[in-house]
């Protein structure tokens, strides 16, 4: 068989990029190192709730043409995302509005609200912030940085807050409405029935061929030499062989149970802001799709730090990891039948719309139209 691609990883990157190339008559083969297809977006039905194996993935854009693209695969519900958090058995709402203000302070209007934060900000008579916590303070007071956000972010980065650089906190955003939708985008939904089904049709064309437990770099050299063009959504510094140094990662351990109940905690994501708590959030999947089965699933997420061997979930970009990015990017571009892409090719947080996005500028460029 003749392909005129090799995609390596079957992500939404990969898929929307295979997608597109079938149904320009290309011939594609696709593989994955997983034993499953949809990479980080991958739902597993358990009990009748899809559970999302690799952390909460909400769908949300401001952009009607990825919307309306993501749509063709999948019937979306009215899912909106609205977290609460758990600070030592007190619940708070998500992201901080005005219900959050009203459970802190007692304050009712707008304008109470924002007179207590300044006073708290003044309080803590902070300059230029030097740390993430003086940055955090200074945005927000010293009540939501305590209670809401000092735990959480330390269980996060796995240091304390005084040791990591205030930039990690560019703005924290705050909510003077009684508004507990996390999201300010104009669409946002859960794909009834799971996002598996999304990668599925995406790659079900008879001219892609799709091989799973399949490593790139256990056949690196032969797929180099047969294949005329390979879009590669693997780690780009395994790529080169960490010849620049190995970027790295923050990674997370999700540990997934059947709960023999109906209703564990009420909401999707609960997130546990308090220091103590080994994990950051627990997820009750079945509450994604306003689930009523008898029995729920919920994961609880701890954060770790990246070894080589882990899932690379977030890429670590501050200042050393993106100077050793901007070399094998560099590099990458003396390989012109290589497309780099996605969140590990391209050393980035992408959101699933901006993935698609980035996917479907690819196409762009290579097909020219
Ligand atoms: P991936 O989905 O990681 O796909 C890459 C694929 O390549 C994988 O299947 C991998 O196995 C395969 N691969 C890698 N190396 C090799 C190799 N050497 N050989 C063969 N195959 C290989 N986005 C949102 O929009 N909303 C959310 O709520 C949200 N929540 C998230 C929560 C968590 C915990 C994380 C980590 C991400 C979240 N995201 C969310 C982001 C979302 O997961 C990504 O945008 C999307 O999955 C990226 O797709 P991708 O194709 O770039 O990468």
């Amino acid at each position: 068989m003749k392909y005129d691609y090799l995609v390596v990883g079957t992500g939404l990157f990969g898929s929307v990029f295979s997608y597109e190339a079938a149904k320009r008559g290309k011939r594609v083969k696709v593989i994955d190192k997983r034993n499953h297809i949809a990479g980080n977006i991958y739902t597993e039905e358990i009990e009748g709730i899809q559970v999302h194996k690799y952390g909460a993935h909400i769908f949300h854009t401001n952009n009607r043409e990825i919307w309306d693209y993501v749509n063709q695969f999948a019937e979306f519900n009215r899912y909106t995302n609205s977290p609460v958090a758990n600070y030592k058995g007190e619940i708070y709402n998500l992201p901080f509005n005005m219900n959050t203000f009203n459970k802190l302070w007692g304050v009712v209007t707008p304008q109470e609200a924002k007179e207590k934060i300044e006073e708290q900000r003044k309080a803590a008579h902070i300059g230029k912030p030097t740390n993430l916590e003086e940055q955090a303070i200074s945005l927000v007071g010293t009540d939501i940085y305590k209670k809401l956000v000092k735990g959480y972010t330390e269980k996060q980065w796995g240091r304390k807050a005084t040791d990591l650089p205030a930039f990690i906190i560019k703005r924290l955003p705050v909510r003077f409405t009684y508004d507990n939708n996390y999201f300010n985008d104009k669409y946002q939904g859960i794909p009834i029935g799971g996002y598996t089904q999304i990668v599925e049709k995406m790659l079900s064309s008879e001219l892609i061929d799709v091989e799973l437990e399949a490593d790139f770099f256990n056949k690196k050299e032969e797929y180099l030499e047969s294949f005329p063009k390979i879009i590669y959504t693997g780690m780009i510094d395994q790529f080169f062989d960490y010849q620049f140094g190995t970027l790295e990662y923050r990674s997370l351990e999700f540990e997934t149970s059947l709960l023999d109940e109906e209703n564990y905690q009420g909401n999707a994501v609960v997130n546990y802001t308090d220091a103590e708590t080994p994990y950051t959030r627990i997820i009750e999947h079945k509450h994604f799709e306003f689930g009523t089965q008898p029995k729920t699933v919920i994961t609880k997420e701890y954060p770790k730090t990246w070894e080589k061997g882990d899932e690379p979930y977030y890429p670590m970009n501050d200042e050393k990891n993106n100077r050793i990015f901007k070399q094998y990017r560099e590099l990458a571009d003396k390989f012109p039948n290589i497309i780099f892409g996605g969140r590990l090719g391209m050393y980035k947080y992408y959101d699933m719309h901006q993935v698609i996005g980035a996917a479907l500028t690819a196409v762009k460029q290579e097909f020219k139209n």
